[in-house]
């Protein structure tokens, strides 16, 4: 096989296409037939390319000891190892082991989730086999396919193309170069430089234009892409700008401890302490205020996240989306298929001096016409018949029966049309057989048209078809047209109109007609001269829950917009009936701008249009760009759909863009941060309130992290400034903030939405991540674990204790106190008591796991001799209880206050 020969490899774009063909074995029409297509997939394997890896686990693994704080305990280890204290030099050295390898095993989980995530959303790609095109996905494709390409599609391997139509690929993340290359089947020179090979079409790269066919000549790691494996790479960072703030605020911290502990051993020095004592204080300073899980704890918080979303058929692609999501305030949504279940039925046919009802629902051809106002019978109507026949075999869907159930492969919106001409008599596989087609114009939402040419009859003139947007095709047709005329034209769009004006999503229909000779059909070939022939009228019912979800972003102060390609009248009417741009209660008509009128405004009135309109129609993608960029710039976070090769350039743009899985195409789906599974607009609110939720248990989690470290640090400095014996050692507080991070604090991120999450206004992405009411509560926290711990520790060292009985005590206070607060810190608003157990099932599971670590810290010797601890009794464990009830009762009475507070002033959150 010529595949598999590398010197062969680099010389396809010399040889003829046919030549091609015949080499790999093909055909330029029928394709391969099944079986070959399965026995090449076992002889050359999937079509993937192997996976380079960005940092190899060692590397990984590594750079978790690259951390301020790792250095810092690294020197405090050396420090005390120096000062021969081995033990404990013992356990910080293990400590950092241990924290390196949690960190490594979390990070790895994250990465893995987010890259099982991405595989989810699988690439296709169309492959002619046995003579049918169908669709595969693109891990199936194999040396020798026929692969249909169209705009929108990711060419899915190597192919030497050998038909294309105005084909032009986007070779950016081959070459860089973002100007997309024309391509043409015709051989080329030998000598003819990669970048200049436009007879093929090389893997990875995006169709944004045209039509084009081509036989695959490598698959996998042998196509161009797989063998500089570097462009492949789509990395899933775990950076957000949230994770970059804590970061920052991590580093800054590290300098402040760093700073505290190096005062307070001056201090202590000034006071004749003894420095060995002071380093340790020093060093147990430094180590209990940093928040050592705070970075991890924080992408395991946004990975569980994006695990909820995508649970709800959200996919998240670039990570900062799940922030962004918490943050929105204007969500732009297209109509078709999004807001509406993209079902379509035809309902009317209107023809010049009267129109048809039509019945019958679902794409079933079953159904009839019913005459209006022309009292013509429709069997006898030769124009609806024509009519129809235009929008059958100017097409390229197809319906399926199975079990009685009628679907559509394709787009419905041609699908509604082969229902509506099978219910007249009218069959596509006859039609196509009377009229051959020759060559056809596919849809594109630029020109808003399809049009084919066919071959009636020898000796007989060829037929244009056209079928498309009304506007777009009454321009097309000529005076001589019956429609071009002023008048008919008014009827039709009149007519038009008021269909759309009942949500109807209209399309017009056109024939003319060409010399015998001629073989293809052109833009300019059909910019007039047509004969107008009707309109059909579609029912596209908005999804049910689509009012709904509109409704919780009203609540959520969220603005919805619909940006739609369809008639502002049709646009308007779905909208209202979903209640998009229409007070609660209200039935006025929301306010529609149609792109034509967007085109000739300012930047500053397009920014008023883009505030203050709620349906926009006939938008070009170039307009979509320029709204997200007019809302962005008025401070808006914005979520915009889309679905189309040029929805990209807005879809990148957006702060989440969002494109459809189902309907949308690849482009669309490489530019967006997110893509829906289901192509629902509820989803979008879904993730919303899921993005809110992850914001909601990262404070959670910083609320209730945060006392320990401060309280720490309280401890400390009062024993030294008092000049007291320390009432904890490094090892133990390094024992308090890993177990308690990592079985406490991590289980916050599995915390169920609180109620109501709806109901307040988007978190503004410039605000501090802390309110001050939360930094006071820390506050509070960190000095109710002073006066517990360092009491405790007092009240021990007076009542004869040794200073390991009393040091086991104060760690216990912290630890307890931990598991009592992590309660309180499961709403941040809300009653403990209304906080139901079973909604976070983990975080008692944690609290349960940490008493038992407790006791081996204070019962097992192993333990004791390790971290300097020692058994208590139960009148300790008594006193340690109540400190702990204690703190969890105060932290649920300022709750209380904070909620009064609140309800005076009309407000929600502290
Ligand atoms: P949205 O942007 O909300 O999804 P849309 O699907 O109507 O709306 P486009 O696909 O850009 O947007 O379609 C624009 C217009 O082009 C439609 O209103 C319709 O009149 C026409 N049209 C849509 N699909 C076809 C098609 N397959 N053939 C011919 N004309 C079409």
């Amino acid at each position: 096989m010529r595949t598999m020969d590398p010197s062969a490899r680099r010389t396809w774009h010399a040889v003829f296409a046919g030549e091609a063909v015949g080499a790999l074995g093909s055909d330029a029409d029928q394709g391969l037939d099944g079986a070959e297509a399965g026995r090449r997939l076992a002889e050359f394997g999937p079509n993937a390319v192997t996976p380079r890896r960005e940092k190899g686990p060692l590397l990984r693994f590594a750079l978790q000891f690259h951390q301020p704080l790792v250095y810092l305990l690294l020197v405090a280890g050396a420090g005390t190892a120096a000062l021969g204290e081995w033990i404990d030099a013992g356990v910080i050295f293990a400590v950092v082991w241990i924290n390196a390898a949690v960190g490594f095993v979390q990070e790895s989980k994250a990465v893995r989730a987010l890259a099982a995530l991405a595989r989810t959303l699988t690439t296709e790609a169309t492959v002619v086999r046995d003579g049918a095109a169908t669709r595969v996905p693109s891990t199936q494709v194999v040396p020798g396919d026929l692969v249909l390409l169209q705009a929108g599609d990711k060419v899915p391997a190597d192919l030497r193309l050998v038909r294309c139509r105005d084909l032009q690929v986007d070779e950016s993340a081959l070459t860089g170069e973002s100007v997309p290359v024309e391509k043409d089947p015709g051989a080329l020179a030998p000598d003819t430089s990669l970048a200049d090979r436009r007879n093929l079409a090389f893997a990875s790269t995006l169709v944004t234009c045209g039509q084009g066919a081509g036989v695959v000549v490598a698959t996998g790691d042998r196509t161009e892409v797989g063998r500089i494996s570097r462009l492949l790479a789509e990395t899933r960072e775990l950076e957000t700008p949230l994770t970059r703030r804590i970061a920052a605020f991590s580093r800054v911290l590290v300098v402040v401890v760093l700073a505290l502990a190096a005062i307070t051993f001056a201090v202590g020095l000034a006071r004749g302490q003894s420095p060995f004592e002071l380093f340790l204080a020093a060093v147990a300073l430094a180590v209990g205020a940093i928040p050592e899980g705070l970075p991890a704890a924080v992408t395991i918080i946004l990975a569980i996240g994006v695990a909820r979303m995508a649970r709800r058929r959200a996919i998240i692609r670039k990570l900062p989306a799940v922030e962004a999501l918490g943050s929105t305030t204007v969500i732009c949504s297209d109509k078709t298929g999004t807001l509406t279940e993209n079902q379509m039925t035809v309902r009317e046919v209107w023809l010049e001096g009267g129109a048809f009802q039509v019945t019958g629902a679902g794409y079933a051809p079953d159904g009839e016409f019913c005459g209006v106002a022309s009292g013509a019978v429709p069997g006898e109507d030769g124009r609806l018949a024509e009519c129809l026949r235009c929008g059958l075999v100017c097409n390229d869907s197809r319906l399926a029966e199975e079990g009685g159930r009628w679907s559509v492969q394709g787009d419905p919106t041609e699908g509604a049309r082969l229902a509506a001409a099978g219910k007249l008599g009218l069959e596509a596989r006859a039609e196509a057989g009377r009229l051959p087609r020759l060559d056809a114009i596919p849809f594109d939402s630029r020109h808003q048209y399809m049009a084919t040419l066919h071959d009636a009859g020898p000796g007989r003139p060829r037929i244009v078809y056209l079928k498309g947007a009304v506007e777009a095709v009454l321009e097309r047709c000529s005076p001589g047209g019956r429609a071009g005329e002023p008048e008919a034209a008014g009827a039709a769009l009149r007519a038009a109109e008021e269909m759309a004006a009942r949500g109807l999503r209209v399309l017009a229909f056109a024939r003319g007609s060409a010399p015998p000779g001629m073989g293809r059909v052109t833009h300019a070939g059909v910019a007039g001269g047509l004969s107008f022939l009707g309109l059909q009228g579609m029912l596209d019912p908005p999804r049910p829950e689509a009012a709904e979800a509109v409704r919780a972003c009203r609540r959520a102060g969220i603005r919805v917009k619909m940006i739609t390609g369809d008639h502002a009248l049709t646009g308007a009417a779905i909208a209202r009936e979903i209640g998009i741009g229409v007070a609660p209660g209200g039935s006025a008509w929301p306010r529609a701008v149609t792109g034509r009128e967007l085109e000739g405004l300012s930047g500053a009135e397009l920014a008023a249009r883009a505030a203050d309109t709620d349906v926009f129609a006939r938008v070009t993608p170039e307009q979509k760009l320029r709204l997200v960029e007019a809302l962005q710039a008025q401070g808006h976070v914005v979520a915009m759909t889309g679905d189309g090769v040029n929805d990209a350039p807005a879809l990148k743009r957006a702060d989440i863009g969002v494109a459809m899985g189902i309907t949308g195409t690849e482009v669309a789906k490489e530019a967006a941060a997110m893509v829906l599974t289901d192509d629902n607009f509820a989803t979008i609110e879904a993730a919303v309130e899921e993005g809110r939720a992850v914001f909601d248990n990262l404070v959670k989690f910083l609320v209730w992290t945060l006392p320990t470290n401060l309280g720490l640090a309280f401890v400390l400095m009062a024993a030294i400034f008092a000049g007291v014996t320390l009432p904890m050692l490094p090892v133990q507080i390094l024992w308090i903030n890993m177990t308690t991070v990592v079985l406490l604090g991590t289980t916050l991120a599995f915390e169920a939405r609180e109620p109501g999450i709806m109901d307040r206004p988007p978190r503004d992405p410039a605000a501090p991540i802390m309110t001050a009411a939360l930094a006071g509560r820390i506050v509070l926290v960190g000095t109710l674990l002073l006066l517990g711990a360092f009491g405790l520790f007092e009240w021990q060292a007076l009542a004869g204790a040794s200073v390991a009985e009393a040091r086991t005590v104060a760690v216990n206070v912290f630890v307890a106190v931990g598991i009592g607060y992590l309660f309180n810190c499961r709403s941040l608003v809300g009653p403990l008591h209304r906080t139901p157990l079973r909604d976070n099932p983990w975080a008692l599971g944690g609290a349960l796991a940490m008493l038992g670590l407790q006791l081996a810290f204070t019962y097992a010797p192993f333990m004791n001799r390790f971290f300097r601890s020692a058994p208590i009794g139960p009148g300790e464990w008594a006193a340690i209880g109540a400190v702990a009830a204690a703190t969890c009762l105060v932290v649920e009475g300022e709750k209380g206050l904070r909620r009064r507070a609140a309800r005076h002033q009309g407000a929600g959150a502290p």
